[in-house]
């Protein structure tokens, strides 16, 4: 299909500004990388997930419309809290509630008749891409070890811009979404660092590491999975508006300090 020019202008987080996206080009031919942040899969969607995806499966298809292909990421969050403690609460393995769930939220989205997206990583299924990642960050002295592997936030200069969000405001959002964790010895050194790798609860799953057995931090997997699909810069990166804070903010800094590349992320 020719090019026929058509624009792309979104709203931009970091500056608050709408923005026209330039795709890039690979073999000749241009190319949008789109990362969006997917489900964690323990509960029925909302009509949230549904405007969050759709909003994409615009995009996608007005970019696609003009030409241009588009390479499009969608994680599966298969390992988290919200998974486990549903699990917990309902006395049922973590597997089948996560393939579960992500069958009624492929139907749902099905039924809304979305553009698949290229790949749909799980965060299980990626356990080695995610150490890489830690790994390199740990050996750049980008993070420490005490009871987990954490990301000193204090080593990004910036943290917090792309939220537009002080200290005091980040501090009040983890503690309101149970995310503050310990602060101290033995623990994380300051309120607004964050885990990479963390250690399980008994009947979690644990992976072996340096770090220990474990699995890993939420953010983590954005910025590796990302990479691993679509290169060490992307064109846009997209989710739900809550996620602005802590976790896209985490995954610019995790992600800029792993490649030294500026912007992980042009939009
Ligand atoms: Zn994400």
């Amino acid at each position: 299909m020719p090019d026929t020019g058509l624009a792309l202008r979104v709203h931009d987080t970091l500056t608050g500004r709408k923005v026209r996206i330039d795709p890039g080009v690979e073999r000749g031919r241009k190319l949008l990388r789109l990362y969006v942040c997917g489900v964690t899969p323990y509960d029925s969607g909302h009509m949230g997930h549904a405007f969050t995806f759709c909003t994409y499966d615009v995009m996608v298809r007005f970019v696609e419309a003009g030409g241009v292909r588009v390479r499009y990421v969608q994680n599966v969050t298969d390992v988290d809290d919200p998974l486990f403690e549903r699990a917990r609460r309902d006395g049922v393995d973590w597997r089948e509630l996560a393939e579960h769930e992500l069958a009624i939220h492929l139907r749902d989205m099905g039924a809304l008749g979305w553009r698949v997206p290229d790949f749909m990583p799980r965060v299980s299924g990626e356990i080695a891409t995610i150490l890489r990642a830690a790994s390199k960050l740990h050996a750049q002295g980008y993070a420490y070890k005490t009871d987990g592997l954490y990301f000193d936030a204090s080593r990004y200069r910036g943290y917090g811009k792309l939220s537009h969000r002080t200290r005091r405001s980040m501090i009040r959002k983890l503690r309101e979404e149970n995310l503050l964790g310990t602060v101290g010895p033995g623990a994380k050194q300051d309120a607004l660092d964050f885990p990479l790798w963390r250690s399980s609860k008994p009947e979690e799953p644990a992976w072996p590491s340096k770090f220990g057995e474990g699995r890993p931090g939420w953010h983590i997997e954005c910025s590796a999975m990302a990479m691993r699909y679509l290169g060490e810069q992307i064109d846009i990166h997209g989710g739900g508006r809550d996620l602005a804070f802590s976790h896209h903010e985490s995954e610019r800094a995790q992600s800029e300090c792993l490649t030294g590349k500026i912007p992980f992320a042009r939009t």
